[in-house]
């Protein structure tokens, strides 16, 4: 199987299971008991806060609550942040947010919160003004992602939580599930009160994911009241996924390895511009704006979801982008918002690599790649 998908899930890196282990097996205590296993668990929670707080930057330990997933970070933040200024009524998001943000927000919506989207351009940006003249006193929360999933496209978020901060006394969220790992994060050099963050993501397990609550940021403690997480997040802790998550962290906080993806990535995606006739790239090709390793590409009269069934049977794993949507012909509505004309957004492929890639791996992809997709163009009909 050669596995170009890692914006979706990352295999789990072999060091990280070992840290886990122990913890499935003989050191099961509850990191609340007093006694010895308690306190082995306690200690290796603790650990892991720390390895995620230095993976983000951010300027304290404490700063970190785990949570079981990302969806559930950005749930919390975006409830947590409202229910704390209940007077407050409007929200600033974008049109390009993952659905664990853009849903809850349009069920708000509906609730009677006013709502601004941030519209993007053609590259996938979108101008910090829009940003500046939506802002009002009213406004409890800006919740606008770091890394976009399908396209990989970078909002910048240093720039955007000053905006927010000089403008309002807004809270400033950021979705950072699909950045984390890919570049650096230095929270406690940003004006960033919230970030969400999930293990599955960056080679650690999946059901664990972390909430950072800048120091001092005014959010409902909980949403699943109790005691632990210091009555923030409630639940006995899951030690092995924490564990999980912290090896993980760790694994991840060299980013050197980085570079070699990216090289990877480029070398995919110009052979493919390059080789197959009508294809283009969604969103910029600044290396500065994008995730070094994802490459969205359309294909014009063709039809995505084929293309990744004829991929999967050569052994290939590849994504649609998380909501092209073959059955009822709808378009993704992340390309959508980036104004993608319909005829190429429904053939669009995303290319996610990660950190165990290979020379080999692209290769095989290229030169399987053309020949399948001239077949399927053949005989594609609307
Ligand atoms: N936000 C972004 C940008 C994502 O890519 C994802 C996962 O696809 C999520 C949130 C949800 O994370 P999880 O799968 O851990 O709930």
């Amino acid at each position: 199987m050669i596995y170009f998908d890692n914006n979706a899930t990352t295999p789990v890196a072999p060091r990280v299971i070992e840290a886990m282990l122990p913890f499935l097996k003989g050191s099961f205590g509850n990191p609340s008991s007093a006694y010895s296993i308690g306190r082995e668990a306690r200690k290796a929670i603790e650990r892991s806060r720390e390895n995620v707080a230095s993976l983000l930057g951010a300027n304290d330990a404490s700063e970190i609550v785990f949570t079981s997933c990302g969806t559930e970070s950005d749930n919390w933040a975006i409830l947590g942040a409202l229910d704390a200024w209940p007077e407050k009524k409007h929200i600033i998001s974008t049109t390009v947010e993952h659905d664990a943000v853009s849903k809850l927000i349009r069920k708000l919506e509906a609730d009677g919160y006013s709502v601004t989207w941030l519209e993007v351009d053609e590259e996938g940006g979108f101008d910090t003004a829009q940003l500046r003249n939506a802002l009002r006193p009213e406004t409890a929360l800006v919740s606008i992602m770091l890394a976009n999933n399908e396209t990989g496209i970078l909002f910048p978020a240093g720039e955007i939580g000053r905006i927010v901060k000089e403008h309002s006394g807004a809270i400033f969220h950021v979705d950072g599930v699909n950045a984390a790992g890919k570049i650096p994060i230095d929270l406690k050099s940003m004006q960033i009160d919230l970030f969400s963050i999930s293990a599955h993501k960056f080679h650690g397990p999946k059901g664990i994911g972390a909430l950072y609550i800048r120091q001092g940021t005014d959010i409902d403690p909980y949403l699943i009241g109790g005691g632990q997480e210091r009555g923030r997040r409630a639940g006995t802790e899951a030690v092995h996924q924490i564990v999980g998550i912290g090896a993980a962290a760790e694994f991840v906080s060299d980013l050197s390895p980085m570079e070699k993806v990216k090289l990877l990535r480029d070398r995919l995606e110009n052979e493919i511009l390059d080789k197959i006739p009508n294809s283009r790239l969604n969103g910029t090709s600044d290396p500065g704006k994008r995730l070094p390793n994802t490459s969205s590409i359309s294909f014009e009269n063709t039809n995505g979801e084929m293309i990744l069934h004829r991929l999967d049977q050569a052994g290939i794993c590849v994504s649609t982008g998380s909501a092209c949507n073959a059955a009822d012909h709808t378009a993704s509505p992340v390309l959508a918002a980036m104004n993608v004309p319909y005829a190429w957004a429904m053939g669009s492929i995303r290319f996610s690599l990660g950190r165990f890639n290979t020379d080999d791996e692209v290769d095989r992809l290229l030169d399987a790649f053309p020949g399948m997709l001239a077949d399927l163009r053949a005989t594609y009909r609307h």
